[in-house]
């Protein structure tokens, strides 16, 4: 069976809304999302309320903890906390409890589901390289567990021992391997490539596909500058970084 795992929307509406037509072609069985529905991006509110009644299952980001004032803002830079400040202010009470109540992580089907790291999910470790990924997936007994946090779509992949990395768009899931995914970013991808991120994983035949699609970049850009937040967040939508 087909499923659709999201990550990272940062409330841009105009990706989401691009990521969830596509994965409507896909007709998946079940959707999951890991965190970071709202930071940065102008429509929080509207990210939470189109997601919600779709993910069988979502685990906390650390800019949702932000947003309901769960976490200092001493850990992020100055455009981050600004973006978070705000997006504490528009939350509505429904969306500020959904996201405040979402757990750290959350075993699915075969898999493991957390936002940043699997080691330690309420520290916010970037899993970025092999030597990284070697420790992190000491922490899990499943074959395969997707994150999201660095904003940059790829896979590790450990057989005999050593860590792989791959950029590859579809990743046959092997027996005696075992994966740490990161299915990027829906609504700021960081990885030089400006298309929304997500992952399509099959679990009967066993493949995880990276997919990338198209979106209204100047329509999200418009919004989040209209809303003052800071320049920057808008601009780097179009770079990719
Ligand atoms: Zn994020």
């Amino acid at each position: 069976m087909l499923h659709a795992i999201v990550s990272d929307i940062h409330g841009n509406l105009e990706a989401l809304e691009a990521v969830l037509a596509d994965i409507e072609r896909h007709r998946p069985a079940s959707m999951v999302c890991l965190g970071d529905f709202v930071g940065y991006g102008a429509s929080p509110n509207e990210c939470i309320d189109r997601l919600r009644p779709l993910v069988e299952h979502a685990v906390v980001g650390n800019h949702d903890l932000a947003a309901c004032g769960k976490l200092q803002l001493t850990y992020f830079n100055t455009n981050a906390a600004m973006a978070a400040q705000w997006t504490e202010a528009v939350l509505t009470p429904e969306n500020r409890r959904y996201i405040a109540e979402l757990p750290f992580a959350v075993k699915w089907r075969d898999t493991l589901l957390v936002h940043a790291s699997p080691a330690e999910p309420e520290n916010w470790h970037y899993v970025l390289s092999p030597v990284e990924a070697q420790a992190e997936m000491d922490a899990y007994q499943e074959a395969l567990c997707f994150i999201g946090h660095s904003h940059y779509a790829g896979t590790f992949d450990r057989w005999d021992g050593k860590v792989h990395y791959s950029r590859a768009p579809e990743i046959r899931i092997e027996t005696g391997h075992r994966y740490l995914v990161n299915v990027g970013a829906v609504g700021q991808p960081r990885d030089g490539n400006p298309h929304a991120a997500y992952v399509l994983y099959d679990d009967i035949e066993r493949v995880v596909r990276h997919v990338r699609v198209e979106y209204d970049v100047a329509g999200a850009m418009k919004r989040i500058l209209d809303a003052g937040l800071p320049r920057f967040l808008a601009e780097r939508l179009q770079w990719g970084e």
